[in-house]
C-alpha cells in the first residue's frame, strides 16, 4: 500500500510529538488534535477532505503518476495498432 504522511505543525513550527485524536467535523474536514509541549496547549489542525483527496498518492495533483499512465496507454495503443486494432477514441475516419 502506498501512502503519504500528512505533515501538521503548531503555530510555533513544532510538529506533534504524538497525535492525540483524529476525527471529522461538521464541515466535512479532517481534524487532528495534539498537545504542543512548547506552547503547552492543545492544537487543532484542520484539513478539508477535498485537500486530502488531492494529496493522495495517485490523486488529481499527482502529475507524475498521470504521465506514467499516459505512457503506458501510448505503448498499449502502439501495440494494438501493430495488430491492426483501432481504439474507440480514434474515431472512424
Ligand atoms: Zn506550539
Amino acid at each position: 500500500m502506498i501512502f503519504r504522511n500528512l505533515l501538521f505543525r503548531c503555530e510555533c513550527k513544532r510538529p506533534p510529538a504524538r497525535v492525540r485524536e483524529i476525527g471529522l467535523n461538521d464541515q466535512h474536514e479532517l481534524v487532528v488534535r495534539w498537545w504542543c509541549v512548547a506552547c503547552k496547549r492543545h492544537v487543532y489542525a484542520v484539513k478539508s477532505l477535498s485537500d486530502c483527496w488531492r494529496d493522495c498518492p495517485g490523486g488529481p495533483s499527482s502529475g507524475q503518476d498521470r504521465s506514467e499512465a499516459k505512457a503506458v496507454f501510448a505503448s498499449d495503443a502502439q501495440f494494438l495498432h501493430s495488430l491492426g486494432i483501432r481504439l474507440p477514441e480514434e474515431g472512424d475516419s
